[in-house]
């Protein structure tokens, strides 16, 4: 097999990182099962047909093939394990989705492939394992020196224009058989040029999401709910 096949390796952890990068690209930075955006490390490489023999025995292609391939966040990845019976029809419907960003994820691969010795640094960077010490000592002393030469050569790289929607939705709250409602925690955040060296850092080398960063100092300003009149609104007084 040409090592950099868009297809699942059994024997390389490696090939696997990178596959894994092609199609975490490929699928838009999100789990393909909750499609919620996600860190690159958040993501695992689901086979959406499982390869447990028991699902599989009546399937007719190659499991490990790409068009049977995506990312997916840990939580799902174990519902899935757990109820793969029930979701048959959405397996049906995730197929036809991964089969239509087959292409995609070959050709982000042979970009990899195609990639300037430095780009083979950043993209090994990207996809090691930061759990193992070492390499995540050698990337945050790296880090800063990374972003210096990134900062001087590459501006536009950094100084492209980032909004994101941090909006968090609570669940409504029964209290005393009245359902509360709190209004959503609007924070659509622009970040300037510093700000965004700030998010790569704190997302992508320490691993921190800069959401649950603003959520944390959310809820922190707000105290606790029984001050906080002003974001509760009555939603079934009539009822
Ligand atoms: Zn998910």
């Amino acid at each position: 097999m040409n090592p950099i096949d868009a297809r699942y390796s059994n024997t390389s952890s490696d090939h696997n990182r990178l596959l894994l990068l092609a199609l975490t690209e490929a699928w838009g930075s999100k789990c393909y099962w909750c499609r919620t955006p996600k860190l690159f490390r958040e993501l695992q490489i689901d086979h959406i047909v499982p390869r447990r023999p028991r699902e599989a025995a009546t399937t007719v292609f190659d499991l490990d093939a790409v068009e049977n391939l995506a990312p997916i966040c840990g939580p799902c990845n174990q519902e899935k394990a757990n109820e793969v019976y029930q979701h048959a029809p959405r397996v049906e419907s995730q197929l036809k989705r991964a089969r239509s960003r087959a292409e995609t994820v070959q050709r982000n691969l042979d970009r990899f492939r195609r990639d300037t010795h430095i780009t083979k640094v950043l993209l090994a960077i990207t996809a090691a394992d930061v759990a193992d010490e070492a390499a995540a000592g050698a990337i945050k002393a790296l880090g800063r020196v990374v972003l210096n030469v990134l900062r001087s050569r590459f501006p536009d790289l950094l100084d492209a224009s980032y909004v994101e929607d941090y909006t968090t939705h609570h669940p409504p709250i029964e209290y005393e058989g009245r359902t509360y409602q709190r209004t959503d925690g609007v924070s659509v955040v622009e970040l300037d040029g510093r700000s965004r060296r700030v998010a790569v850092v704190l997302e992508d080398v320490f691993g921190l999401s800069l959401r649950y960063a603003l959520d944390t100092v959310r809820e922190e300003v707000r105290g606790d709910i029984d001050g906080c009149a002003d974001v509760i609104t009555t939603t079934s007084t009539y009822a």
